[in-house]
């Protein structure tokens, strides 16, 4: 057995079973839609001695980020969604309070560059990211990126060359790494002895709250909650200090941190109202996990019994968003090419491919207006707002949406 991410102990509960799941982020060109495609098991457990709620089985990140373009660019995303509007209060909290005129910032996971950019003014940055084509974007911006995975010794030599970094983090990165010890000395390597860090992540919290599994897929290895960091920080010289609920995934779903090596440093309220929550609603307790699997079974099933009646019905069903994260919900419902005719997406990089298994294909917006369906399934629930008041010409002739939740929008 898989040894646990954070204590190493390798004892699990089983939370939930997702069946066999193809890696979400290759969606597939049209000559190879007759290959044979990899599957892999998509299970959720949880560990008995630290809590972490981890995948059973993972698949080697050098798989994910190298063999194949990581599809995903921070910066296609809409810009007034509340993903990146989310960091407009990071970028003023490092400016303003964590930094100085010239300071270092590093951001591991940095993508293409997307959050640094916005901090680039008056300060020195430097983005480190595994994913060649998302650092070369990046490049061509003009935001200085190294092309590797963060490691002590990549910790060291950045340190050698830049000087230690008064800011270190990364963003929705941390919960897709394997060896999270392993990143956090190349992190902790590099930070200055009064440096900040900080991370964003998926938060087990609000997916327990709203029996949330749309963020299972099989490139997200954990599922944090505030007490697992404050454990994991620890053994690396780190004190949580501050922790709060960002905007970024909607439904509570993502959590930030900030970190110092200064034990005696002032917690700030809104960290210890966070960790009272999670001892109020027995976040980290093994029935918290396995009501969370259960809930989550019914949710799909809602989902499935929605869908397969508008089917009965004659209606047609297009997806909004070709996302990871949608289609794990459509794979714990059973949800296929016979309920969604294609999907729509705004990224040019996934248009014109399959989804993998399925073989949906993606097309633009402008092409679905030739044969809008009845309905649009949105799979990334933090975009409803922005996709409904986009799609006003659709809902007035009568065009409706179907959420995650199997709640129906006219
Ligand atoms: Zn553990």
């Amino acid at each position: 057995m898989r040894k646990c991410r954070i204590c190493g102990n390798t004892k699990y509960d089983k939370v939930l079973d997702m069946g066999k799941a193809p890696l979400v982020n290759s969606l597939l060109e049209k000559k190879d839609l007759k290959g044979k495609e990899r599957t892999y098991p998509l299970i959720v457990v949880r560990c008995t001695k630290c809590s972490l709620a981890q995948l059973q089985t993972i698949v080697n990140s050098q798989k994910i980020y190298q063999d194949q373009d990581y599809l995903y660019y921070t910066g296609d995303m809409p810009q007034q969604s509340q993903y990146i509007k989310a960091f407009d209060s990071l970028v003023s909290e490092i400016h303003d309070k964590h930094t100085k005129a010239n300071d270092l910032i590093v951001e591991i996971g940095s993508n293409d560059g997307t959050v640094l950019k916005k901090m680039m003014e008056g300060r020195r940055v430097l983005g480190v990211d595994p994913a060649i084509n998302v650092v070369i974007r990046a490049l061509a911006r003009g935001i200085p990126t190294l092309a590797a995975p963060i490691t002590k010794h990549i910790g060291f030599v950045v340190k050698q060359e830049f000087g230690p970094a008064k800011v270190v983090g990364g963003a929705n990165c941390l919960a897709h790494i394997d060896d999270i010890h392993g990143v956090l000395e190349g992190m902790t390597e590099l930070l200055a002895d009064d440096g900040i860090f900080w991370a964003e992540v998926n938060y087990w919290g609000g997916m327990v709250k709203h029996r949330h599994y749309a963020l299972v897929y099989l490139d997200h290895y954990s599922y944090y909650s505030l007490k697992n960091w404050v454990d994991l920080a620890r053994m690396h010289g780190l004190e949580i200090f501050d922790a709060f609920i960002t905007e970024a995934q909607g439904d509570g779903l993502s959590l930030r941190l900030y970190a110092s090596r200064d034990k005696k440093r002032a917690k700030t309220a809104r960290f210890l109202k966070l960790i009272d929550d999670e001892k109020k609603t027995k976040l980290n307790t093994k029935e918290a996990a396995v009501a969370y699997g259960k809930g989550c079974k019914e949710e799909a099933k809602k989902l499935f019994q929605t869908i397969s009646n508008l089917k009965k019905q004659g209606k047609t069903i297009a997806g909004y968003g070709a996302a990871a994260k949608g289609f794990s919900v459509l794979q714990l419902a059973g949800v296929t090419q016979k309920h969604i005719d294609y999907f729509v997406d705004d990224s040019p990089a996934k248009q014109g491919k399959y989804t993998p298994i399925t073989h949906i294909p993606v097309i633009s917006r402008k092409d679905a207006e030739k044969r809008l369906p009845d309905y649009f399934f949105i799979t990334a629930p933090n975009y409803a707002d922005i996709i409904m008041a986009k799609e006003d010409k659709f809902r007035k002739n009568g065009g409706k949406f179907i959420q995650i939740d199997s709640t129906i929008v006219g």
